[in-house]
């Protein structure tokens, strides 16, 4: 089989990546042989790693059964069987799941669900979004106009939906000295209360957050209690909590969901990647009773749907993914790898001149890197430091998720590790050497 097409349209339009051709286990493995750790997991997705076989033998068993049905004649038994799961295990209040294909589509579907409710309750004037600076939500329209990503919304700013952008939860930076953690945390509530009020708080349809943030910002942790203070604010004005564990969530973090750490239980809650794994493109959207209730009762519709909503061989694939967190407590290895992880990254970076933070929770972590720790310089965004390091960590067999610094040199390079919850403690050692490894040869060549 070839491997030279011309022909795909590849992100990359000036290099072309290299050709996987297998995975096994935190391995991935390329056209001439070499062997890669997935230590991002690609991109946050491959929480059992690659080939895992009990997700395999039911994704083979549903194809013989049933590949697709279409959602306007049918639901499937898989279907069926995975909200039930999910919503057993969901967040306070849930009561129903919205399958979709991805990330995105499932902010975008939340987005309109939340719209809808309004619109069905009797408070159409309810149409704009809050959402916060460094973020991600995703590439499609109305998730880009949420996400506050300056770099990806540049191009497309006057086609996107007006939207505003408050501060995120991000100490390392933007925790003013004198400040605790707790206070750090109101401060930021209120300003979320003064930009609801600044827009009329009749007007807001919700505040749109990701738990802890992630493709922006490699890795943003809340300080403790800041999601629930920015609960009650929304519920002060009658405003839609979204949270975007879309990346955060299913097990990442060491608990299903992220939010159970905060003790908040958001009305919409979206999730993805590390639902079906990697094995399946699916997200799903779970919602609150109180917001299915109110559409069931009104147009008894929701105005929204894709193609392959709820695809079956998708749902096979999340429901295995969660019977094997399940038998092989997997959450609580996420937990005790993680804490490795972390110690492992302290040890060797604590005193690293260019590593600025070390945060994260569970299998999910972020390094921010800096020019001059003392004054947390990023350094210049022009010298390109997080592609230099992907390419020096792909060159010595490491896959991560790097991301850039803001133009306006506000925020700086980052480095996302996201690994499989599969990972041992020996390969999360050859993670770390490997990575600093790659670091310093970045660095030293800027
Ligand atoms: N939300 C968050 C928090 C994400 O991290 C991502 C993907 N990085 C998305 C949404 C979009 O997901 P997808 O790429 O599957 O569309």
């Amino acid at each position: 089989m070839t491997v030279a097409s011309t022909h795909v349209f590849h992100r990359q339009l000036q290099r072309k990546p290299p050709v996987a051709v297998s995975g096994q286990g935190v391995y991935l493995t390329d056209a001439q042989g070499k062997s890669y750790i997935d230590a991002s997991g690609g991109a946050a997705v491959s929480c059992l790693g690659h080939g895992h076989p009990d997700v395999l033998a039911a994704m083979h068993a549903q194809i013989d059964k049933l590949a697709y049905a279409h959602t306007s004649f049918f639901t499937t038994e898989v279907a069926e069987v995975l909200a039930d799961k999910l919503i057993a295990n969901a967040p306070e209040g849930m009561s129903h799941v919205y399958f979709v294909s991805g990330g995105s589509e499932a902010v975008e579907a939340a987005l309109k669900m939340a719209r809808q409710y309004f619109v069905e309750i009797g408070q159409p004037q309810r149409s704009h979004f809050i959402a916060r600076r460094q973020s991600y939500h995703g590439n499609t329209l109305g998730a880009l106009a949420i996400g506050g990503n300056q770099w990806r919304r540049e191009p497309f700013a006057p086609i996107l939906i007006p939207v505003t952008h408050v501060s995120p939860c991000y100490p390392y930076r933007e925790q003013q000295a004198g400040e605790t953690p707790v206070q750090y945390g109101l401060r930021l509530a209120k300003e979320l209360e003064d930009a609801i009020l600044a827009k009329g708080a009749d007007s807001v349809i919700a505040f749109v957050a990701e738990t802890l943030g992630g493709a922006t910002a490699g890795v943003l942790v809340p300080v403790p209690g800041y999601f629930k203070a920015v609960r009650e604010v929304c519920d002060r004005y009658g405003v839609l909590l979204i949270l975007d564990e879309v990346m955060c969530g299913m097990g990442r973090t060491g608990t299903l969901h992220a939010c159970e750490q905060e003790g908040v239980s958001p009305d919409l809650l979206t999730v993805a990647k590390g639902l079906g794994g990697g094995y399946q493109p699916i997200g799903a959207v779970l919602a609150q009773k109180k917001i299915v209730d109110v559409m069931r009762a009104g147009s008894g519709f929701f105005h929204h749907g894709h193609t392959y909503l709820g695809h079956a061989i998708a749902c096979a694939a999340a429901l295995a993914v969660q019977q094997v967190f399940e038998r092989d407590q997997l959450l609580g290895q996420v937990r005790e790898r993680g804490d490795f992880l972390q110690r492992l990254m302290h040890e060797s970076w604590d005193k690293h001149p260019h590593v600025g933070d070390i945060r994260g929770r569970g299998l999910f972590w972020g390094i921010e890197l800096v020019q001059e720790r003392a004054s947390k310089k990023p350094f210049d965004p022009a010298r390109n430091v997080h592609v230099r390091i992907k390419r020096e960590a792909m060159a010595r067999g490491l896959m991560v998720y790097p991301m850039g610094g803001t133009v306006d040199g506000r925020y700086g390079d980052h480095v996302l590790l996201a690994p499989p919850f599969i990972s041992s403690e020996a390969e999360l050692t050859m993670v770390v050497e490997r990575l600093g490894s790659a670091m310093d040869a970045a660095i030293a060549a800027v």
